[in-house]
C-alpha cells in the first residue's frame, strides 16, 4: 500500500497521499476494532480459546499497521512544509490536520526509519516481553492467608481486597502476607525492572531524547511545566490532608496510620441497588446537567450496550471500549448491587459518553491522550456521588460518601506521588548502570517520605511498594502514574465549571469532550475553561475542590468540637 504511493507530494500525486492517508485511518481503526472486540470476548468469558486465538492476529496486524505508520513518518519528513501544508488543506483530511502535524513532529526527534522499524521489531520480545514476565510472575504469586481458623493460598489481588477489610488484623495481615510473598520475587523484580528501564534508556539515548518524561508527556500533549507546576501545587498541599487521617485514626481506634490502613472503609451502606434502580438513578441525575447525556445513558442501557451480569467465569474489573467504525461502544463490568457497583457503573456510562460525543470524528480526531481519558468518567462519577450525599440522611452512609471521595483525593496526592518520585529518581540513578533491590527499597521509602509527609507513620512504609505495583512495569506507556492525578483535578475543574454554570455549560462541556483528541492539553484547558495549565491558580482551585470535604469529614467524626 505504501509502495504506490508518489514519494513528493505535489498536485498530481495529492490524490493518492490523501487516499493513502484516509486508508491508514480506516486500516488503524479495524486493527483496533479486533483488538477491543476480543478483549470484550475475552473478559465476558476468560475461557473463550477462539478470541484469544484472534487476539494473536489482531495484535500481529495492529504491529504491521504501526510499521507501516512509522514509514509514513519518514515519508512526511521528506516533504516540505509547503507540500506538507498542501497535503492538510484537502478538504477529505479535515478535522485531523493536529494527529498529522503531531505524527511528522514526533517523527523528526526520532531515529532514520529503518532503526525505528528495527526497534520496533526487537522491542516485541525484549522491551514488552519483560512487562509480560512481570504480569505472568505477579499471576501466579500466592501466600498462605489465615482466617476463622481456616488456611487458604490466596493471590497478589486477593490479598490487596483483604486489604480494605474493616478488621485491622487482617489488613496488617495481607500486607504483611503479601511482603512475605514478593520478598521471595524481589531479585528477579529488580532484574525486570532494570532491563526494562535499561532498555527506554538505551531507545531515548538512540533518540537524542535527554530526559525519561519526554515520552509520556508526548502521549500526553502536555508540557513539562504543567506537570511540574500541578506536583509543586500538590506536595505544597498534602498536609492539608492531616486532619482528615486523624479523624479517621480515632474511627478506625488506630494511632499509628500505616500503609495498609488506606483502604479501611469507614462509615457504611447497607443499601443495595438492583441494576435498574442505578441506572435510573444515574440517569436523573445526568438530566439536571445534560439531557443529552442523559439521553444517551438511557439509550445505552435500553440497546443493552452494557454487560453486567453477575456470573462466573467473567474477568475482574471493569472498562469501556469503542467498537471502531461502528461507533458504538461497549462496558464491561460485574454489578452485583453496591453503591460501589453504581459508582462503577456511572463511570463507564461516562467514558461510553466520550465515544458517543466522538461519533462523528474521523477516527484520528478522536484519539484523545490518557490523561484526559477520566474526564467524562470522573465527571458523572463525581455527579452521581455528589447527588447520593445530598440524598442521603443516614449518618453511617454519609461519612462513607465522604471517606469514598476523600481517600480518592488522597491517593491521587500521595501514593501517585510517590510513585512518580520513585520513578523520577529511580531513572536518574538507572542511568549510571543497574539499581540494586536493596537500593531501589531505599527510594521507594524516600519517596513516599517526601509524598505522604507526616500522614504516613514512621512504622508504616512499604518499601516493596515497587515490586508489587504492575504500573513500573508497563512497558507501553512509562510514568503512568502522573496522568492519574492530572485527570483527577482537571476533571474535577470541569465539573466544578459545570456545577458553577449549570445546564449552560452543557454544550461547553460537549464540545470539550469532542475536541480532546484534535488540540493539546493546554489549547483544550484555555479553549473551554479559559485557564492557562502552567500557572499555580488552576491547580489551586483543584486542590482546594478536592478537600472542601476535609472539614465536614472532621466534623461528623467529632461532633462536638
Ligand atoms: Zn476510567
Amino acid at each position: 500500500m505504501l509502495a504506490s504511493l508518489p514519494e513528493a507530494i505535489d498536485a498530481k500525486s495529492l490524490n493518492a497521499w490523501v487516499e493513502f492517508v484516509l486508508k491508514l485511518q480506516t486500516t488503524g481503526e479495524d486493527a483496533r476494532l479486533i483488538l477491543n472486540f476480543t478483549e470484550a470476548l475475552m473478559a465476558q468469558d476468560v475461557g473463550d480459546t477462539v478470541a484469544d486465538a484472534i487476539a494473536v492476529e489482531g495484535n500481529l496486524y495492529h504491529s504491521q499497521w504501526q510499521d507501516l505508520r512509522t514509514r509514513f513518518e519518514a515519508l512526511s519528513l521528506n516533504q516540505s512544509d509547503q507540500q506538507w501544508q498542501l497535503l492538510l488543506s484537502d478538504p477529505r483530511l479535515e478535522g485531523i490536520g493536529f494527529y498529522l502535524n503531531e505524527l511528522r513532529k514526533v517523527a523528526r526527534s526520532k531515529m532514520p526509519v529503518e532503526l525505528e522499524s528495527l526497534a520496533l521489531e526487537l522491542s516485541v520480545n525484549g522491551y514488552h516481553a519483560w512487562d509480560q514476565l512481570y504480569n505472568k510472575m505477579a499471576g501466579e504469586l500466592r501466600a498462605d492467608f489465615e482466617q476463622d481458623g481456616k488456611v487458604s493460598s490466596l493471590s497478589m489481588g486477593q490479598l490487596a481486597t483483604k486489604m480494605a477489610s474493616p478488621d485491622r488484623s487482617i489488613r496488617q495481615q495481607a500486607f504483611e502476607k503479601m511482603t512475605q510473598a514478593w520478598r521471595t520475587r524481589e531479585d528477579l523484580a529488580a532484574m525486570m525492572l532494570n532491563s526494562l528501564g535499561g532498555f527506554r534508556l538505551s531507545l531515548y539515548g538512540r533518540r537524542n531524547w535527554d530526559s525519561v518524561i519526554r515520552e509520556p508527556l508526548v502521549m500526553c500533549r502536555m508540557e513539562e511545566k504543567t506537570l511540574d507546576t500541578m506536583w509543586k501545587v500538590v506536595a505544597l498541599e498534602t498536609k492539608r490532608f492531616q486532619p482528615y487521617i486523624d479523624a479517621k485514626k480515632k474511627l478506625l481506634g488506630i494511632d499509628k496510620f500505616r500503609w495498609y490502613d488506606e483502604f479501611a472503609p469507614c462509615g457504611s451502606a447497607d443499601r443495595l441497588y438492583n441494576f435498574d434502580e442505578a441506572g435510573q438513578f444515574i440517569i436523573d441525575n445526568a438530566r439536571t446537567f445534560s439531557s443529552d447525556m442523559a439521553d444517551f445513558f438511557k439509550m445505552a442501557l435500553e440497546k443493552r450496550w452494557v454487560e453486567a451480569e453477575d456470573r462466573p467465569g467473567k474477568r475482574a474489573g471493569a472498562f469501556c471500549t469503542r467498537m471502531g467504525a461502528f461507533r458504538e461502544t461497549r462496558v464491561f463490568m460485574t454489578y452485583a448491587g453496591s453503591y460501589e457497583n453504581l459508582l462503577t457503573l456511572a463511570h463507564e456510562l461516562g467514558h461510553a459518553y466520550h465515544g458517543w460525543v466522538l461519533k462523528d470524528k474521523p477516527h484520528f480526531a478522536g484519539i484523545y491522550p490518557m490523561n484526559l481519558a477520566e474526564t467524562a468518567s470522573i465527571f458523572i462519577e463525581t455527579l452521581v456521588n455528589d447527588a447520593a450525599l445530598e440524598r442521603t440522611s443516614d449518618p453511617q452512609e454519609k461519612l462513607m460518601l465522604l471517606d469514598q471521595k476523600l481517600q480518592r483525593a488522597y491517593g491521587m496526592f500521595t501514593n501517585l506521588h510517590c510513585r512518580y518520585i520513585f520513578d523520577r529518581a529511580f531513572y536518574d540513578e538507572r542511568a549510571n548502570g543497574a539499581v540494586s533491590k536493596d537500593r531501589l527499597n531505599e527510594l521507594m521509602v524516600k519517596a513516599q517520605k517526601q509524598a505522604f509527609g507526616s500522614l504516613l507513620d514512621e512504622s508504616g512504609y512499604h518499601p516493596l511498594f515497587w515490586c508489587s505495583k504492575l504500573h513500573f512495569f508497563i512497558s507501553e506507556i512509562p510514568l503512568y502514574n502522573f496522568p492519574y492525578t492530572f485527570g483527577f483535578l482537571f476533571a474535577g475543574g470541569v465539573y466544578d465549571r459545570a456545577r458553577k454554570e449549570g445546564a449552560e455549560f452543557a454544550d461547553r462541556y460537549t464540545a470539550l469532550l469532542a475536541e480532546a483528541g484534535s488540540m493539546t492539553t493546554e489549547e483544550l484547558a484555555h479553549k473551554y475553561l479559559d485557564v492557562d495549565l502552567t500557572q499555580e491558580d488552576f491547580w489551586a482551585d483543584a486542590v482546594n475542590r478536592a478537600l472542601a470535604d476535609v472539614d465536614e469529614f472532621v466534623k461528623m467524626v467529632n461532633p462536638s468540637s
